[in-house]
């Protein structure tokens, strides 16, 4: 990790639609494949480089259906030339023995989150065998994890991942803040969690995501701190203010180029994208 990477452009990730359902309170959270395709390819005009990708049952509960993801992915690659493609195998409502179905269409990366939280209204489980297990298919699939970090010891739990030859010593890592009964959003957290990644895991990528009215000011300390990437979307965030409903991903996209260049950077390219985070 360089202390500062003004020189390199950094990569905007967009989470478009995430696994609570968000559309009674934003119409305009993509669910449908169509409307997620639609919403990704705008973000993409926008600047986005990398998608994460959740997929919604018909009655918007969490999906774990691993054709859906496929669909998405499918037309990403189409419209969005590219593109980086995230799965997650994020929890919240979902079968743990389902959460890697979507890994057998080798999309670019998928999320890895290596240890348990407690989240607003659950404990989000990541049991040391079902995080060894998705790492596995990962390898097993040539998908590059992105691994989230919700907590001091997750750090830990990806630097044994390393050690057991699961995922490679370049990691991507995406520190999460704000997420109620988690990592409060604080700066001061942050500069902890990036001198213990620097310790155990120097030679990783690094982004952050601030939750809710975090998104904003999390991005900020990001990016006064040399960040990789940036991460946005509604999946995170459904509004502008206070008082104004985010109108699209595209958006809020819009609003992170925006935070780039005050700090100096700009936004990079998919083949950029692609390098800093060790893609092909
Ligand atoms: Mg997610």
């Amino acid at each position: 990790m360089a202390a500062s990477r003004s020189d390199t452009p950094v990569v905007i990730a967009v989470a478009i639609t995430g696994s609570v359902p968000r559309k009674k309170d934003n119409p305009a959270v993509p669910v449908t494949v169509a409307e997620q395709i639609e919403s990704t390819h705008q973000a993409f005009e926008a600047g986005a480089t990398l998608c994460h990708i959740h997929v919604r049952n018909d009655d918007e509960s969490p999906s774990s259906d691993p054709d859906k993801f496929a669909a998405v992915q499918e037309g990403l690659r189409k419209h969005c030339p590219g593109m980086i493609v995230q799965f997650s195998t994020g929890g919240r409502g979902r079968d743990p023995a389902a959460r890697g179905l979507s890994l057998k269409h080798r999309p670019d990366m998928a999320s890895l989150s290596t240890g348990s939280v407690n989240f607003p209204t659950i404990v989000y489980e990541n049991s040391a065998s079902l995080v060894t297990d998705l790492a596995s298919q990962m390898k097993q699939y040539g998908v590059r994890p992105e691994i989230e970090i919700f907590d001091l010891s997750h750090l830990h739990g990806a630097k044994r991942l390393v050690e057991a030859g699961l995922i490679d010593p370049r990691p991507h890592v995406q520190f999460v803040m704000g997420v109620q009964n988690a990592m409060p959003a604080e700066a001061h957290l942050l500069d902890i969690l990036l001198a213990e990644t620097r310790r155990i895991l120097p030679e990783a990528t690094w982004t952050a995501a601030g939750i809710g009215r975090n998104q904003a000011v999390v991005m900020d300390w990001a990016l006064a701190r040399g960040a990789d990437a940036v991460r946005t979307g509604l999946e995170d965030n459904i509004r502008v203010t206070k008082d104004r409903l985010a109108a699209s991903n595209a958006e809020l996209v819009g609003l992170a180029a925006e935070a780039i260049a005050r700090h100096g950077r700009r936004v990079a390219t998919p083949a950029e994208a692609r390098a800093a985070l060790g893609l092909d």
